[in-house]
């Protein structure tokens, strides 16, 4: 397994690129990819990086 550099498995961005805050590793997904299929961590995550307190769908416990 190559872990020099990381890809995502849907998008295929480089995975913990400090350059892109949305690419960090999920289980060889990126953040972003894995919010984008509804995980609520993910999202949540996604949501705060944008700037945003609360993600639209899912509510903060
Ligand atoms: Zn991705």
């Amino acid at each position: 397994m190559d872990t020099n550099t990381n890809r995502c498995k849907i998008c295929g961005r480089e995975l913990n690129n400090p350059d892109d805050p949305f690419s960090e590793d999920y289980e060889g997904d990126c953040l972003q990819c894995m919010a984008d299929c509804g995980d609520p961590d993910c999202a949540a995550k996604v949501a705060k990086i944008n700037g945003q307190t609360e993600p639209t769908r899912i509510s903060m416990r």
